[in-house]
């Protein structure tokens, strides 16, 4: 990979059809002709105010699409309810520290779950939609509450037109049958941990015995495979040393079946232990591209395989998306506590870092407002030079209080490299995102 000149306002990148440019102010692109190509990077050498100039000259100056103003009281969109904080499970890097985040083990109780349905729907106006996922732990150790929590919801949402939609995260090994039908019925977005094909899978998520858990898996998440008309049966592989060739993985698990593949990569856990280093993170880019390069080659032979990492990237590119926060913890979404606890998000449960509120009292007010202007995009440094900011939004808020930003690196190489597939893919296949909704 080459990575073109760049600067804060611009970044070049080269396609088979020749030289584009982002304008990272609104996730502009634009192609370049050959004498204008000089012409940015002889600009991009001579510093910003050259850079400035330059768009301005070509009108593609603007007055900022993000101002420096943060959210205020965004309204809750999303919870993740901690149903289980317990898991049967013994991951190795597990950021739930084996699902109990540190404490004793417990179970959501129905009354901390209803309580965090009504605010979610409360929020809400007539015609909008919510989602409400169920995590861990484990979520399924709970199940009782799972199929509660979501029958109530769709209820409460119903009678005031509201649209909801159910998501579920789990290791898989607790799934049933009947567990296929109700999510099938309620239309979940059910993601399966799997780190892994066999023995790479088994020597990172183990049960707590030691025994290995992906054949239980595989033979647990193949009636949810066969049965997907409303819900989708996603992959997520979380990567570390252990698990870091990525392409074989891919193709294996598209091949099973999965609505959809995704890889993160393993950047801050307790303990430090499985977290990757640069040199792992230069490793992962490369088979993230090795990835991504099949991708394209698939989607422009009209067939489908769903890398979700390029998938996604591909449509908030299409979409123009600029954004001044990594995702919407602590704005419009949450992660409930077994004792109702409300944080930043799920990653945070149990964490004083990001304790915002309950579900009783509420959103704690000025301690949100302060967590949404801490974590604004042109607060973080060095995000605000970054001409990958607002397609990144400044990386996991996790993650950055733990462990800072050693990513940044892969994150702008894998930006660019989706930079470029998004023009060859548009140049061969225009109807690609029409041929992915239909
Ligand atoms: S986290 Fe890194 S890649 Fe993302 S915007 Fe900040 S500096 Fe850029
Ligand atoms: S803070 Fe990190 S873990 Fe939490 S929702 Fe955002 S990206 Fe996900």
């Amino acid at each position: 990979m080459t990575e073109a000149a760049h600067s804060s306002l611009v970044h070049a990148f080269d396609s088979q059809r020749g030289r584009h440019i982002l304008v990272p102010d609104g996730s502009r692109i634009y192609d370049l002709a050959s004498e204008l190509a000089l012409e940015v990077d002889t600009a991009v050498s001579a510093g910003e105010d050259a850079v400035a100039r330059l768009l301005e000259r070509y009108g593609l100056a603007s007055s900022p699409y993000i101002d420096d103003v943060p959210l205020q009281d965004p309204p809750i969109r999303a919870l993740s309810l901690a149903v289980a904080q317990k898991c049967n499970l013994g991951c190795a890097y597990c950021y739930a520290q084996g699902g109990d985040f540190g404490g004793v083990p417990r179970n959501m109780s129905w009354p901390i779950a209803r309580a965090a349905i009504e605010r979610l729907i409360d929020a809400a106006e007539p015609g909008q939609r919510v989602n409400l996922a169920f995590l861990g732990g484990e979520p399924l150790v709970n199940r009782a509450l799972v199929r509660d929590a979501t029958a109530f919801a769709a209820d409460q949402a119903k009678a005031r037109d509201i649209r909801v939609g159910f998501s579920i995260t789990t290791n898989g090994t607790l799934l049933s049958a009947e567990d296929a039908s109700f999510f099938e019925e309620y239309g979940f977005a059910v993601t399966v941990s799997l780190d892994g094909v066999g023995d790479t899978h088994d020597r990172l998520r183990p049960f707590r015995g030691g025994d290995g858990s992906y054949a239980r898996i595989m033979a647990r998440v193949k009636p949810l495979l066969d049965r997907q008309q409303r819900m989708q049966v996603s992959a997520r592989v979380t990567v570390t040393p252990l698990n870091i060739q990525l392409q074989d993985m891919l193709d294996e698990f598209v091949a099973t079946g999965f609505h959809s593949v995704g890889f993160s990569p393993m950047l801050s856990a307790p303990m430090g232990r499985l977290e990757l280093n640069q040199p792992d993170l230069m490793t992962m880019l490369e088979e993230m591209i090795g990835c991504a390069r099949k991708f394209e080659s698939e989607t422009v032979a009209g067939r489908r395989y769903p890398f979700s990492n390029m998938t996604e990237a591909l449509r908030q590119i299409h979409r123009g998306i600029h954004r001044p926060y990594s995702c919407g913890a602590g704005a419009g979404y949450f992660g409930v506590s077994a004792e109702g606890g409300l944080f930043a998000c799920h990653r945070f449960v149990d964490d004083e870092n990001g304790r915002l509120g309950d579900v009783k009292d509420g959103l704690q007010r000025d301690k949100r407002n302060a967590w949404l202007a801490e974590r604004h995009v042109h607060r973080q440094e060095p995000c605000s030079k970054c001409w990958a900011r607002y397609l990144c939004g400044g990386g996991c808020h996790h993650e950055v209080i733990y462990r800072g930003r050693p990513a940044c690196d892969f994150i702008r190489g894998w930006l660019h490299h989706c930079l470029i597939t998004y023009v060859n893919v548009m140049e061969q296949r225009p109807d690609f995102f029409s041929a992915e909704r239909s």
